[in-house]
């Protein structure tokens, strides 16, 4: 399955699908019609704390199951989401379905997870965001602190009265803020002082050669020491070999998500690997390693 869809992804940017005019049109068309057809799907990648050693939670990561060209990863498809328009609606159903999932696992006895749902600047901007955060809450029954939402920074930075309010509003119903792929946006650092926010997610470029390139491990030192005296979370993203994962435990990070523990996979593999993976974390974080 994975092999398989491994295969796909790579025919698919080769292509560039959803750059090709005449693709996108027709992406755009069956488009319409993916959500009421049931082919829309979050996988979910476990968010992994390393000290601790135990996964935390799951990132929520949109798929489209084209009834034709099989699985769609997002970077073909959620421009023309955006474009649309249909990430309104797309995006309520996003945050439902994260939420609906979580409640599941609640259900199932499996311990305590959070899961993290992208934002869309689009949906950010539209006014809704807090509506549709209330209803899903109020429809799966989910304690708010598990529910997590990724904001980037560009996102933040404009029209900055209107993002504390909204920012308020959602620390106000108790869940958290994410700042994705943080260091690549075009921001100055103070809104980590004037916003609510929980977690900062360092962008996977800073983190690729974080095993042995020096200014790599310079920026991201810096970043995780400024993280922690404002006390925020730090998440490190793309984490794909061991050595990696212990340079940044040995700085300070505790948690990472990457291809080393797990890709993105369906909610009922994850649910199937959380044994083995909270093992391998446990086996990670009595580990000691000296960089
Ligand atoms: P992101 O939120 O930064 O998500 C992380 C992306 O990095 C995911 O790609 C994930 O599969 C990939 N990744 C994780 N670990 C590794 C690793 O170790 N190595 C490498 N090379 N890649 C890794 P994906 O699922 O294709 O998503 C791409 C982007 O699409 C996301 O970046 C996010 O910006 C957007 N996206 C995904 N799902 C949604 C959604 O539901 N709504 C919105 N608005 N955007 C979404
Ligand atoms: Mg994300
Ligand atoms: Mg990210
Ligand atoms: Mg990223």
């Amino acid at each position: 399955q994975a092999k398989k869809e491994g295969r796909n992804h790579v025919q698919f940017y080769q292509k560039g699908l959803g750059k090709n005019l005449s693709n996108r049109l027709n992406l755009e068309k069956d488009l319409r019609y993916a959500l009421e057809r049931d082919e829309l799907i979050l996988y979910y990648q476990p968010l992994v704390n390393v000290v601790k050693g135990r996964i935390m939670g799951a990132e929520a990561l949109l798929r489209w199951n084209h009834p034709k060209l099989g699985i769609i990863p997002p970077g073909e498809f959620i421009s023309i989401l955006e474009d649309t328009g249909l990430i309104i609606p797309i995006g309520e159903w996003l945050i439902q379905e994260a939420c609906r999932q979580q409640n599941i696992w609640v259900q199932k006895g499996l311990p305590a997870l959070s899961v993290s749902v992208n934002i869309s600047p689009v949906q950010f901007k539209s006014n809704i965001l807090v509506k549709a955060v209330n209803n899903a809450l109020a429809h799966s029954k989910l304690n708010p602190s598990f529910l997590k939402l990724e904001l980037t920074e560009n996102m933040i930075v404009n029209n900055i009265g209107e993002t504390l309010k909204i920012l308020n509003e959602l620390k106000h119903i108790g869940i958290g803020v994410s700042i994705d792929d943080f260091g690549t946006g075009y921001s100055s650092l103070s809104y980590l002082k004037k916003f609510p926010i929980e977690t900062i997610k360092i962008d996977r470029a800073f983190i690729k050669e974080i095993d042995y390139d020096r200014q790599d491990q310079a920026i991201v030192k810096a970043i995780i020491d400024m993280g922690r005296s404002l006390k925020l979370d730090i998440v490190a993203e793309g984490t794909e070999r061991d050595r990696q994962i212990h340079y940044l435990r040995e700085v300070g990070c505790e948690t990472v998500q990457g291809y080393f523990f797990s890709r993105p996979v369906p909610a009922d593999e994850f649910e199937k690997q959380l044994f083995p993976w909270n093992k391998l974390a446990r086996e990670l974080s009595h580990q000691t390693y000296s960089i």
